[in-house]
């Protein structure tokens, strides 16, 4: 269901103290006329932190899952164990891990299949390096994005998931897409959907902006007609940057 969604990615910062600390000063702030908040923190902590709130606004995900079921994975997580401990979404498919983790589009989509299957709910991320973007491909290459890792799932599926365009060049970079850039590259994404779906399935899934997005350029961004929030890395470490921009996507 579309709605408006404010994302933080912890990626591998912040111990158990700092995370219960910023969980304190968020969770005191988030409340039932909020936007949905949903806080992706390292494996390690999840469970602790899902004890420690004692709130209902905020929702814990995982960066990550394997896109192995179960068995001798050394390492690995699996979206089962996940769900087990009452784990509801899974990003899946960050750039980081496309990049330093060798993730292809179709290891991508057996951890969609895995994620969806234990009743996890995707926030599947795409987006174009910058060479792809000087060369004005972007949206071909999003394109091939989207058919080789969601195009194969069936349109109620798609419609739960939350998918994150994150241009790559935009990530940890301190340079943000603009307004239009990302406007154009959601309605896009919708569009694509529209066509391989259905009108009423695009107009049904949370398609949310990610990079460098910040308290200062979330208003922006936030407003663009197909923008329903944001994937916050770096902004999202500090609790009142967050609360900051929380509150202009809760407008
Ligand atoms: C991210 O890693 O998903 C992200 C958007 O990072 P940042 O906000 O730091 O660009």
């Amino acid at each position: 269901m579309r709605r408006k969604i404010v994302a933080a990615n912890w990626k591998m910062n912040l111990d158990i103290i700092e995370a219960a600390e910023w969980l304190g000063e968020v969770g005191a702030q988030v409340h039932e006329g909020s936007c949905e908040v949903l806080v992706f923190p390292s494996f390690v902590m999840i469970t602790d932190l899902m004890d420690m709130y004692q709130g209902e606004h905020i929702v814990f995900g995982a960066q990550n899952c394997s896109h192995k079921e179960s068995g001798a994975y050394t390492g690995e997580v699996s979206a089962t164990q996940l769900a087990s401990i009452g784990i509801e979404y899974v990003i899946i498919g960050h750039s980081e891990r496309r990049e330093y983790f060798s993730e292809t589009n179709e290891m991508l989509r057996e951890k969609m299949e895995v994620a969806i299957k234990s009743g996890l709910t995707p926030v599947f991320c795409c987006g174009e390096p910058l060479q792809v973007r000087n060369e004005n491909k972007q949206k071909e290459f999003v394109k091939q994005q989207l058919e080789e890792t969601l195009f194969g799932f069936s349109g109620a599926a798609v419609a739960e998931m939350i998918i994150a365009y994150e241009p790559v060049w935009a990530i940890g970079t301190g340079l943000n897409a603009t307004a239009q850039q990302a406007q154009e590259m959601h309605a896009f994404i919708r569009h694509e959907i529209a066509g391989k779906y259905s009108l009423d399935i695009a107009a049904q899934v949370s398609i949310i902006y990610g990079g460098s997005c910040k308290p200062d350029n979330a208003k922006e961004l936030f407003n663009c007609a197909d923008v329903d929030g944001g994937l916050i890395g770096g902004a999202s470490l500090n609790a009142n940057d967050f609360l900051a921009i929380i509150k202009v996507a809760s407008l």
